[in-house]
């Protein structure tokens, strides 16, 4: 009963001067079951579990390089295609918003703007202004110190000065660190009223995995049912092996015993 269980090798831009890649190996159960919000510091938990000899931990990683993993993650766990139900705010229909993770990196990255990393989380753009990604730890206490106040800190760290016009940074590093955090021009498909929908990996992913607790759950019950095996045995089976025994569970029933 050997089954591999995938990794996957995801680019990180910003992590050292020379490219580097991070291994991400495939979630299991426990993995699974770990994740409790859909918050940064959830994400990050997240990504420390399945990252494999990664070259920091993901709280040190640009939000960039974090979006990044996790887009390689929902690629792996669901497919490239992102499907979300709007609401239309006009004729209140429900439509769906459809399109695929990979085009929308690849946009993100024609859209913007070279920038050269010069240590981990410090670019430099084409005209040698230097600006330092902030890391999940900064980003944080940024929250924490509420909108105007974490704006402030966000900014001066981010250039190292004081005096920035928040606006124009943010732009700034959309072009030169994309992230996946980003309004989708909608269109309801009833009445053709536009929406700007937001869409961020981050929380789309984590929320995916919430949504999936109680049939994890209920595959983990069928397998220890069905062969006896212990919890720690069982949280620890990679997901898609751990999927192919519950069907081959449902499909033979009358077999075991
Ligand atoms: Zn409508």
């Amino acid at each position: 009963m050997v089954m591999q269980a995938w990794t996957e090798r995801v680019p990180l831009r910003h992590v050292s001067e020379a490219p580097r890649r991070a291994r991400l190996r495939e979630p299991q159960g426990s993995d699974e079951l770990s994740v409790g919000g859909v918050d940064t510091r959830c994400a990050v938990q997240l990504l420390d579990r399945l990252l494999d000899g990664a070259p920091c931990s993901a709280a040190e990683l640009s939000a960039s390089d974090r979006d990044g993993l996790l887009a390689a993650l929902h690629r792996r766990l669901w497919g490239d295609r992102i499907v979300c139900s709007l609401e239309c705010p006009g004729c209140k229909a429900m439509y769906d918003l459809s399109f695929e993770l990979s085009m929308l990196q690849r946009q993100l990255m024609e859209q913007g703007e070279a920038a050269h990393t010069v240590q981990a989380r410090c670019i430099v753009d084409a005209g040698g202004a230097r600006f330092t990604l902030p890391g999940a730890d900064e980003e944080e206490a940024a929250a924490e110190r509420g909108l105007d106040a974490g704006v402030a800190q966000l900014l001066a760290a981010i250039t190292g000065g004081e005096g920035v016009d928040a606006e124009a940074l943010g732009q700034r590093m959309e072009a030169l660190a994309p992230v996946l955090d980003l309004e989708l021009d909608t269109r309801c498909a009833e009445c053709g009223q536009p929406q700007l929908a937001r869409f961020d990996i981050q929380s789309f992913l984590l929320q995916r995995l919430l949504d999936e607790r109680e049939a994890v759950l209920s595959e983990v019950h069928t397998l220890a049912t069905g062969y006896g095996w212990s919890l720690p045995d069982i949280v620890g089976l990679p997901r898609s092996l751990r999927r192919a025994l519950v069907q081959r569970l449902a499909a033979a029933p009358a077999a075991l015993g």
